[in-house]
This record gives C-alpha cells, sequence and structure tokens, in this order.
C-alpha cells in the first residue's frame, strides 16, 4: 500500500485535495498530510511562478518524508493589480499569513475601481514527485471579479471576495464538491489524478523503489 502526502498544511487545500482523490477513485490511497510531520522543515516558496513552487514543495516534501507527495501552489491574480498578489498571495498583508487582513488589503487597493475593472483568477499549479523524481504538474485557473463585501463562510483564503458571474455567488457560497467542480485546484488536481490513474502501476512501482519505464 502506497502512502501519499498532501504537502501542504492548510486544512482547506487538504480538504478539496483530498476530495479529488476520492471522486477520482484513489480513496484507497493512504494520505497524510504536513501536520503528521510537525518536525519537517516548511520548504522556501521563493520560485517567481506557480509551478516551479508547485514542483519544488512536492519534489523537496517527498525528499523530506520518503513519500511520494502531492504539492500545490496557487493564488489569486487581479488584472489591475497587474497579475498580484500572485506567488505572494497567502503573505499578501505580510507575515504571518493572514486571510483577513490579505482580503482587507485587497479590498482596500481596488476600492476606486467600478466591478468591471475587478477581473481576477485564481490560479493552481499542482505538482506530483517522488522522493528522487519530479513526476507531473498540471495548471488550470477560474475567473471571478473582486467585491467589497464577503459573502459566503465557506472555504478558505479571498473566496468570499471572489464573485463567479455565471453562478451569481461567490466561492465561499459554494459547499466543498460545488467549488470543485469549477475551481482552479479542482480542476488542476482532477488532470494530476488522471495523469495518476494512467500512470498507477509504474507509479507504485516506483514508490516502492523498483525501476520502470514510464511513459
Ligand atoms: P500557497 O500556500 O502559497 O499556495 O498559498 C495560496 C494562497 O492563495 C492562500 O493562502 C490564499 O490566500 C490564496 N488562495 C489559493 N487558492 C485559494 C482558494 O481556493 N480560495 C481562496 N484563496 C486561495
Amino acid at each position: 500500500m502506497v502512502t501519499l502526502l498532501i504537502a501542504t498544511s492548510n486544512t482547506g487545500k487538504v480538504a478539496e485535495i483530498s476530495h479529488e482523490l476520492a471522486t477520482a477513485g484513489l480513496g484507497d490511497l493512504a494520505v497524510k498530510c504536513l501536520r503528521d510531520f510537525p518536525a519537517m522543515a516548511p520548504i522556501l516558496e521563493d520560485q517567481p511562478g506557480f509551478v516551479g513552487n508547485a514542483m519544488k514543495k512536492a519534489f523537496g516534501y517527498a525528499s523530506a518524508a520518503g513519500l511520494p507527495a502531492i504539492a500545490d501552489d496557487s493564488g489569486l491574480c487581479v488584472d489591475a493589480l497587474n497579475g498580484a498578489p500572485g506567488v505572494l498571495s497567502a503573505r499578501y498583508a505580510g507575515e504571518p499569513c493572514d486571510d483577513a487582513a490579505n482580503n482587507r488589503r485587497l479590498v482596500r487597493e481596488l476600492q476606486a475601481l467600478p466591478h468591471a475593472g475587478r477581473r481576477a483568477q485564481f490560479v493552481c499549479a499542482a505538482a506530483l514527485a517522488l522522493p528522487r523524481a519530479n513526476l507531473a504538474v498540471m495548471v488550470d485557473s477560474v475567473e471571478g471579479i473582486i467585491i467589497d463585501e464577503p459573502r459566503g463562510t465557506n472555504g478558505f483564503g479571498y473566496d468570499p471576495h471572489f464573485y463567479i458571474p455565471e453562478l451569481g455567488c461567490t466561492m465561499a457560497e459554494l459547499t466543498l464538491a460545488e467549488k470543485a467542480v469549477i475551481s482552479h485546484r479542482g480542476k488542476a488536481v482532477r488532470k494530476l489524478m488522471a495523469w495518476l490513474k494512467e500512470n498507477r502501476v509504474a507509479f507504485e512501482s516506483l514508490a516502492n523503489g523498483k525501476s520502470v519505464n514510464m511513459s
């Protein structure tokens, strides 16, 4: 039996990635997250883009834990802010990370802009690695508009301010399963799960230390 490390301690991300594993029919994989490794040093997210950070985290945590790992790097990119906060989304209002402070800063920065100028995307890169090799990375995004007043209590981070015009609600007004269908993370992780299912035999052999040819 292979144990997969979901390499984050963000409980919102753990819930969303676990949901994708279960719906992909991979619920039989044993799963751990970073909270199971409290002594593990954090991997520095110092790459300029989501893909580089996701691969660095997946590989770094897989190597440190000696387990295959899935990691995501994600964030909010606002057109009017030239793509900010982007890879700095978690720390937009400074350290330590504080969702409420990040949202206050976001709303303040966009105060003067009408709705038409508040287009934004959530972007997610999801990566899978073994202790000695990166295996795959997938990227996806979802479009929305940033609103001043928070709506909804589900999700995490910027969800209450991320309004999806087609659905007439914010990300925080969706259930976990509803968010998974349309979200950046849901779509990127589903692509990664499809890759994993296609390469499951080789993946498990490699995870168990055997050498194989992978497509
Ligand atoms: P990371 O740990 O560097 O990937 O940080 C991602 C940050 O981007 C989070 O702390 C949130 O601030 C924001 N973010 C990413 N995905 C979401 C989402 O699904 N909902 C709300 N905020 C998100």
